[in-house]
């Protein structure tokens, strides 16, 4: 096998993208790349394996306009010149939901494309935009083979009373139950544990993936265990405009008594709570750490209590707790919400070293905290070329 596999991760606001070199001993980009701001105001960013950026001087134009459709057809073309003589091997796409079809990477079929597309009512956000690039690599080079690796894979591991509603059991045969998300992400946690825990790396560890959207996993012997997201990408922590648990008595009110129509709800828990609906100012953690306003500081309060809180009912899934892992956006960067978060958990046996956690260190728990706190980076561009690599080798 040789050329490169390109990923491409369609987010909510963003579209990742990276190219892997196949014949490369580690699975470590050549080039990442990003459209951030999809939706508001777009920009583009791609930098080397060094972290030196590359110039992107022949990417078209972005304005407010750029949607996901948009910002794919001025990536290919980028692309194209920026391979020259090279070929593509494969692409592989980062699919938040694979529902109860699918536990790993799997080759992307029209027959596929079918089933993944009856999911997208369970992740508005990702689904649609996954799909819509799986469909615009297939219009610019049919015969590329695609692969799909799902956030829903790392988590079928779970046994069945992790997985279940307490709802009447026929809907549980239906596939009403907790797939769990950020799969990638916690498989690649899992896949660096040895380096940061040594022989801890099998014991009790829990995840926290902290960025726009935001879970918890809870893995012994690096399989999950238990999660905090449920059916769709909404149960669980407070998030950047995502409600999080959520009395579902609330959704019925806002349908029965204030008459909001279901798209309106939707939109309500999807797009306008979270960071966002409490603070009235941004869904984006660093703005709100920046801002005085109370509404800020009130909304970062909100976000800790429940995430400690969420995180403690994990506790009893894997009988304890040897390690607490923070990895994305807001857990690699936020030395303040990781020490106030902690700081609910000292009852657990969390002890922070604050001079290691304001520099973002490994370790960030003293020698002696019976449970090690550590900042590792995540990084799902990998296991979606790992993913790649296996499926076509
Ligand atoms: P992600 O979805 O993983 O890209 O994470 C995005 C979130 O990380 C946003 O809420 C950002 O504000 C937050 N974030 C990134 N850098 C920092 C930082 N230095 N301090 C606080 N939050 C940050």
């Amino acid at each position: 096998m040789s050329g490169a596999n390109l990923t491409l991760n369609s987010g909510s606001s963003s579209l990742k993208f990276a190219l892997f070199d196949n014949d490369a001993s580690e699975a470590t980009p050549e080039i990442i790349g990003k459209i951030s701001g999809i939706g508001t105001t777009p920009v583009f960013s791609v930098k080397d394996a060094n972290g030196n950026a590359v110039d992107g001087g022949a990417f078209g134009q972005l304005d407010t306009a750029t949607g996901h459709a948009q910002a794919i057809a001025l990536l290919l073309p980028w692309l194209a010149k920026h391979l020259g003589d090279a070929s593509l091997a494969a692409v592989g796409h980062r699919v938040v939901h694979g529902g109860q079809f699918y536990c790993g990477p799997v080759r992307i079929t029209d027959a596929v494309l079918d089933k993944l597309d009856t999911l997208i009512p369970l992740a508005p956000l990702h689904q649609p935009h996954n799909l819509a690039a799986i469909r615009a690599i297939a219009d610019w080079q049919p015969s590329l083979p695609q692969i799909a690796c799902f956030d829903t894979s790392f988590h079928r591991s779970q046994n069945r009373l992790a997985k279940q509603f307490a709802l009447p059991r026929n809907l549980s045969e239906e596939g009403i139950i907790r797939y769990g998300f950020h799969g990638l992400s916690y498989d690649y946690i899992a896949s660096v544990l040895p380096q940061h825990l040594g022989e801890l790396a099998d014991g009790r560890v829990i995840v926290a993936h902290l960025g726009n959207g935001a879970s918890m996993c809870a893995m012994q012997n690096r399989k999950s265990v238990a999660t905090s997201m449920g059916f769709t990408a909404l149960d669980g922590l407070m998030m950047g405009t995502r409600c999080g648990a959520l009395d579902p008595g609330v959704v019925l009110y806002l349908l029965q008594a204030k008459g909001m129509k279901i798209s309106e709800v939707e939109d309500l828990l999807y797009r306008q709570s979270g960071l966002m609906g409490v603070s009235g100012i941004s869904n984006d953690m660093q703005a709100l750490q920046a801002s005085d306003d109370p509404h800020a500081s009130e909304a970062i309060d909100l976000y800790c209590f429940k995430a400690a809180s969420i995180l403690a009912g994990l506790v009893p899934s894997i009988g304890g707790i040897d390690a607490l892992v923070f990895t994305a956006g807001i857990g690699e960067n936020s030395a303040l919400v990781r020490a106030d978060i902690c700081k609910r958990l000292q009852w657990l046996g969390v002890v922070l070293d604050p001079d290691a956690n304001a520099g973002n260190a490994g370790v960030i728990s003293v020698a002696q905290s019976p449970v090690k706190v550590l900042v590792v980076p995540t990084n799902e561009e990998a296991v979606v070329a790992r993913g790649c690599r296996a499926l076509l080798s």
